[in-house]
């Protein structure tokens, strides 16, 4: 992991945080763009990461099922059936 300092902001009252301008547009967190937490007990850090709500072979949104850390549709998890 190539960890990256970006700046430093302080939390509000409501526990929100500004993500600086320059990491938004590198990593395409635009407005309504969900992303998910991730937290590591050891070094007490929190991950943020774009989430990926599409299939990681084909691209489709549709009956999704995580498998690895990965989004799989039924379709594809099919063909990788089939494979075996
Ligand atoms: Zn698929």
């Amino acid at each position: 992991m190539n960890i990256e300092k970006k700046g430093t902001r302080c939390i509000d009252g409501l526990g929100r945080v500004v993500i600086p301008r320059d990491v938004r547009r590198t990593l395409g967190f635009e407005s309504g763009v969900p992303v998910e937490f991730f937290v590591d007990n050891q070094t007490n850090s929190l991950i943020i990461r774009k989430y990926n709500s599409t299939c990681a072979l084909c691209g489709s949104c549709k009956e999704l099922i995580e498998f690895e850390g990965k989004q799989i549709c039924k379709h594809c998890v099919g063909k990788i059936s089939n494979l075996g």
